[in-house]
């Protein structure tokens, strides 16, 4: 049994506030308009130095489109008990999936695994914990599927059968591709050294939706999730996700007593989250804190935390794995070794093999 626990941390800054006027209507969720006033906007009387640092960041997003990518954005909405976070990713789907050569369905689910364990790791109050996000699965195309997260690094490799994948559609489902498998989330804390898991069955239309059900299954917590992810002409990648729960009756420390799916203000939040497109997720144009707006201007109070920096990482470098295999008693060692007296170990998630000489081991 999954242990109950609140991992997530919800700082409080206020950056983004009321605006009057142009929000997502609920009323009109087909028409997208375009918000004309900056998130900065009218928060004046709200601010000290750290607002208005975060007002002169805005401005320049307008500029540069790197800036929008490789980042996550955690938010509160307080007067509904909603927290969430966005998460886009650049360069480090381009450097994880570069090394692997993946077919483009195989590519397009790791970037939203990697994507989903960013919006999941990333929330750790925990800085130093890691947050895996591993798929098992038999009967589909994928045997295996890992994605990591730990102190703003990820990194992650699906294990796949080509033979299998080549008989199915382009677009295949989540069960074609899983067949029967099992969605696993691991927290493990860097200070207590406490590891909490849950598990769920890999059900649903999407990866997005397996992890809805994990919050609401493990968690009890109702959760929106909305991932995607796309290839640009240019060859690059960029994918993005959202992640947003309601917290009843108060955020932490307190019983979830009152904890219902069915809550009108979470129907509310949900409501506009759900208004969220692949595009907007994944347009390296549009500014995270610009794209919460464009979602929740008509709230009260949006407040945002510090946005956090994300980048391809692993912990596979030749100093660790002399250490790891230095510990191995010298026959150990000696069997693990080829004709040459070379030791070969391979990293699954950077496709990378590293040899050692044995004698220069101990
Ligand atoms: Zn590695």
């Amino acid at each position: 049994m999954p242990r109950k626990r609140s991992c997530y941390g919800v700082s409080g800054r206020s950056d983004l506030t009321r605006h009057p006027g142009g929000g997502r209507d609920l009323r009109r969720l087909g028409a997208r308009e375009s918000p004309e006033i900056p998130l900065s906007a009218g928060m004046a009387e709200f601010g000290g130095l750290e607002f208005l640092r975060g007002c002169a960041d805005f401005g320049n997003d307008m500029t540069s489109n790197s800036q929008n990518l490789d980042v996550a954005l955690g938010f509160t909405i307080p007067q509904r008990n909603a927290r969430g976070r966005f998460v886009r990713l650049g360069l480090t789907l381009d450097l994880i999936l570069g090394a692997h050569g993946y077919p483009s369905v195989i590519e397009k689910l790791l970037a939203e695994a990697i994507v989903l364990a960013a919006l999941l790791g990333s929330t750790l109050k925990d800085e130093a914990g890691q947050l895996t996000l591993q798929a098992q699965a038999e009967g589909g195309a994928v045997e295996l599927m890992v994605a990591d997260y730990k102190a703003g690094e990820l990194r992650g490799y699906i294990r796949h059968s080509p033979e299998r994948l080549a008989e199915m559609p382009a677009d295949p489902s989540l069960f074609a591709l899983f067949g029967k498998g099992y969605l696993a989330i691991t927290f493990d804390q860097a200070v207590t050294g406490e590891r909490y898991q849950g598990i769920v069955p890999l059900e649903g239309g999407s990866l997005a939706e397996a992890a809805e059900n994990y919050f609401g299954q493990s968690e009890q917590l109702p959760s929106l999730v909305r991932l995607a992810s796309t290839r640009l002409p240019d060859g690059r990648h960029v994918a993005g996700g959202i992640l947003i729960q309601h917290l009843p009756e108060g955020e932490e420390g307190r019983d979830r007593i009152h904890t219902r799916l069915d809550h009108p203000e979470w129907d509310h939040v949900r409501a506009l989250g759900e208004t969220i497109s692949e595009e907007e997720l994944t347009d390296r144009g549009l500014a995270p804190d610009r794209l919460l707006w464009r979602l929740f201007n008509e709230e009260q109070e949006v407040r945002t935390m510090p946005q956090v920096s994300l980048a391809r990482g692993c912990r596979c470098d030749p100093g660790h794995i002399r250490g790891v295999i230095a510990r191995f008693h010298p026959d150990e060692r000696a069997e693990m070794a080829d004709e040459k007296g070379e030791i070969h170990v391979d990293c699954e998630f950077c496709a990378k093999r590293f040899s050692l000489d044995l004698l220069s081991i101990g």
